[in-house]
C-alpha cells in the first residue's frame, strides 16, 4: 500500500480538492493507497474538511496537532502514522504534479527505496527569495555531499527508510536532507512546480530565515568551525599589526593610533559577540534536544488505522 502524507496548515480550500484528485488518480491506476492529512494546528476549518474527506473516502485519515509545530513535524507525524509499504510526501496546495506519484510508485515497484522529486525550475518567487534559497541550499549541499539545489519534500520512501527515519532520536529533523543522509538505493525524477491551487504560501521571510538557520544548525556544525577560522585570521592580522606598531615605536615614529584603537576594539568586540552568539545557538539546540520533548502533540485523529 502507498501512504500519501499531506501536511496542511490553514488549507481549508485545498483539502477536498487534494483528496479527490489523489483518490481518483490512484484508483484509476489501481494502486492501493491511504491518504494521511496532518493538520498542523490550523486556525481555519482544515480539520473539519479532513473529517468530511475521511467520511467520503475510507482511505483518508487525519491527525490534528494541538498547535502549529511546523511542516517538518507534520511530515514526521505522517511517517509515523503511515501503514503503507512506502510513503510519499505531498503538498496540500497541489504544487507537485499528482501524476508524478504514479511514476514514483512504479519506480519503487522496480526496487528503488527512495525516489526523489527534483524541481526542474523553481515555481516563481521573488529575486530576493530565490537568492536566499540558493545560498541556503549551497550550504546544506556541501555538508550532505549531495546537490540539494533543486530538491523538494516531494519524495517517495520505502518502509525501510520510514522506519529508519522515525527511529532517529533527534527532535529537529530535516526530511529533505535526511533521506539523502540515510543512503538507501535512490533515484530521481524531475517535476515542474505548479502554481498554488488556493490560498497563499504559508512562508514569510522571518519564518524562512528561522527554517534555514534551524536546518543548517541541525545538520552541520560548520558555523562553529567558522568561528575558529575567523579567530585565526584575526589573530594573524593582529600579529602583523603588533610587529608593525612595535617597529614604528622603536624607530620613534609611533602612530597616532586613536582611530586604529577604536577600530580594532570594534572589530574584536564584534567578532567575539558573533562567535558567542553562534556558540550560544548550538547550546540552545543541545538544550532543546536534551529536554527530549516530543516533535508534536496530536489532539485529534480520524479514520481507521491498523496500529492504533
Ligand atoms: N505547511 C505546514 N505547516 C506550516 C507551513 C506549511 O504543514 O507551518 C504545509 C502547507 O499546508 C503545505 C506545505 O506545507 O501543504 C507547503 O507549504 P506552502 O505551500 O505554504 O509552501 P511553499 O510551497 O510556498 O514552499
Ligand atoms: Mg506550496
Amino acid at each position: 500500500m502507498l501512504s500519501v502524507i499531506i501536511p496542511a496548515y490553514n488549507e481549508e480550500q485545498n483539502i477536498s480538492l487534494a483528496a479527490k484528485t489523489l483518490s481518483e488518480l490512484l484508483k484509476n491506476e489501481k494502486i492501493p493507497y491511504e491518504i494521511i492529512f496532518v493538520d498542523d494546528g490550523s486556525r481555519d476549518k482544515t480539520y473539519l474538511e479532513i473529517c468530511k474527506a475521511s467520511q467520503a473516502d475510507e482511505n483518508v485519515k487525519g491527525v490534528s496537532f494541538s498547535r502549529n509545530f511546523g511542516k517538518e513535524s507534520a511530515i514526521f507525524a505522517g511517517l509515523e502514522e503511515a501503514d503503507g509499504d512506502c510513503a510519499v510526501v505531498f503538498d496540500c496546495d497541489l504544487q507537485f504534479p499528482p501524476v508524478k506519484i504514479v511514476e514514483m510508485y512504479r519506480l519503487w515497484e522496480k526496487g528503488f527505496e527512495v525516489v526523489e522529486g527534483i524541481k526542474s525550475d523553481r515555481g516563481g518567487g521573488s529575486a530576493m527569495y530565490n537568492m536566499f534559497a540558493k545560498s541556503f541550499y549551497k550550504i546544506i549541499s556541501r555538508f550532505v555531499g549531495v546537490d540539494m539545489q533543486s530538491t523538494s519534500d516531494f519524495k517517495l520512501v520505502d518502509r525501510k527508510v520510514i522506519d529508519a527515519l522515525i527511529s532517529l532520536p533527534e527532535r529537529n529533523t530535516f526530511f529533505r536532507a535526511l533521506s539523502f543522509w540515510s543512503g538507501f538505493n535512490s533515484t530521481q525524477i524531475e517535476f515542474k512546480v505548479e502554481k498554488r491551487a488556493n490560498g497563499r504560501s504559508k512562508w514569510n521571510l522571518t519564518k524562512l530565515t528561522k527554517y534555514a538557520v534551524s536546518n543548517i544548525t541541525s545538520f552541520t556544525t560548520a558555523p562553529l568551525q567558522a568561528v575558529t577560522v575567523i579567530g585565526a585570521i584575526l589573530l594573524c592580522f593582529m600579529a602583523i599589526l603588533a610587529v608593525q606598531t612595535l617597529v614604528r615605536y622603536l624607530c620613534g615614529s609611533s602612530a597616532e593610533g586613536f582611530t586604529t584603537v577604536i577600530l580594532l576594539l570594534l572589530l574584536i568586540g564584534g567578532s567575539l559577540m558573533m562567535a558567542l552568539g553562534v556558540i550560544g545557538y548550538y547550546i540552545a539546540r543541545i538544550y532543546e534536544e536534551v529536554k527530549g520533548r516530543p516533535r508534536y502533540i496530536v489532539s485529534k485523529r480520524i479514520g481507521k488505522s491498523d496500529k492504533k
